[in-house]
């Protein structure tokens, strides 16, 4: 059964098709600069590469530029191979605790849902709407990176804010990479063949949370009402004292989405280092001795600490704690520093298992707990497997 998994953004529209009998990748790419100058796409399939440049005026353009590549290029034989599409999406609010199979009511939910993922959910209706356009008759499937974090008691997803606040307006914690958190979950249980597990996950990437799981439900997350929330991360904040926001605003004369803006884009491991918002880059100026470099990895790495710590006591205790995502499954220096912070607890890194990027590996010492292991992301294959499953 061959089953596509689209992320759409406001200008991007990223796709993996699956054979999800084994599971295995087919084909994969990205349709870059949507209804902008200089829109091009590259799809990759048998190791082969192809990019080309190509008018995209809207989503449906690169849906149907993809559709007709993935024929001409003989990635299938015809259309019909296509059993369901499933369709990542960023936030469902309360509304949606699980993946559902796609109707036109949850389109319009999704629409009214705008202004909890303004910059993502109508991009996501973009590409629902132009699968449904071009492919009318396959089943379409929603899978939230919301949906993962609905199982969180109240006392952990509420803010000490008016009341009325939430009743009203939804305020909320809703976090976010519930599809990833939801995927290393899985896999970890799966290793060590038991579903009762605490664990701490850690998906640290241009955007970062951690997440702490009982018997694979959320707990708790460190993202909240927005992706804005919880770690430092590589532009963003993560979390600040909110009476910082006026008084830059006063301060530098600006409105409250510039310094919004300044908060989800010149932060982070950007905004201390002042020089790069890619861990590599910050590795790297930590090594030659810049301060400002250094400053900004032991700030990330206390935030992360701190969230982990606090989980560990939420969970009383932990079995497992994983590293997933850019930094956390490349950086070896980021994970050494961490769990070095995190010795108190007993962690303890076996130094040599740690020397390993992208790959699925236990790096913690011997059979010592907590077990710590690094696992490689796959949000596509959980949509995809959402999608098979629903469809049936
Ligand atoms: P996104 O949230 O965009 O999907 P990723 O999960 O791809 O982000 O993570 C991107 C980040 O991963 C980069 O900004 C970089 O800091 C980090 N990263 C990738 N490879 C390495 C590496 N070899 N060493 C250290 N950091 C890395």
């Amino acid at each position: 059964m061959k089953v596509m998994s689209i992320n759409a953004g406001s200008s991007t529209l990223k796709f993996s098709l699956f054979n999800m009998d084994d599971e295995s990748v087919i084909a994969s790419g990205n349709f870059e600069r949507i209804g902008m100058e200089g829109s091009f796409y590259t799809i990759k399939y048998r190791g082969e590469k192809v990019e080309q440049d190509v008018t995209l005026e809207n989503h449906l353009d690169a849906i149907n530029i993809l559709l007709e590549r993935l024929v001409s290029l003989s990635i299938i034989s015809s259309l019909d191979e296509i059993k369901a599409i499933g369709h990542r999406i960023v936030n469902g609010g309360s509304l949606y605790q699980e993946s559902v199979l796609i109707t036109d009511k949850v389109i319009e939910d999704l629409i009214l849902l705008k202004d909890y993922a303004p910059l993502h959910n109508p991009a996501h209706v973009l590409g629902i709407k132009a699968c449904k356009e071009a492919l009318p008759e396959v089943p379409m499937v929603a899978v939230f990176d919301t949906a993962f974090h609905q199982t969180m008691d109240p006392v952990n997803y509420l803010y000490p804010v008016p009341y009325s606040w939430y009743q009203e307006y939804g305020v909320r914690k809703y976090g976010a990479h519930g599809t990833s958190h939801r995927y290393i979950a899985k896999t970890i249980s799966d290793i060590l063949g038991k579903k009762d597990l605490k664990i701490i996950s850690c998906h640290l990437g241009s955007g970062a949370s951690v997440c702490a799981i009982k018997d694979g439900k959320c707990v708790d997350t460190s993202m909240g009402f927005t992706p804005l929330a919880g770690v430092m991360m590589g532009t963003r904040s993560g979390d600040i004292d909110p009476s910082i926001i006026p008084f830059v605003m006063e301060k530098e004369g600006k409105n409250a989405s510039e310094i919004i803006d300044d908060l989800n884009h010149h932060s982070g491991l950007l905004g201390v280092s002042r020089t790069s918002n890619d861990m590599r880059d910050i590795v790297a100026g930590m090594n030659e001795g810049n301060e400002n470099c250094t400053l900004a990895a032991k700030k990330f790495d206390r935030t992360v600490v701190n969230y982990i710590a606090s989980y560990y006591v939420l969970l009383g205790g932990c079995d497992v704690l994983c590293f997933t995502a850019g930094i956390g499954e490349n950086s070896l220096e980021t994970r050494m520093r961490i769990v070095e912070l995190l010795r108190p607890l007993g962690f303890e890194l076996d130094i040599e298992a740690n020397n390993c990027r992208g790959e699925l590996k236990k790096i913690s010492k011997g059979k010592k707990k907590p077990l710590i292991y690094v696992v490689p992301t796959n949000e596509e294959l959980m949509i995809a497997r959402d999608t098979k499953r629903l469809v049936r």
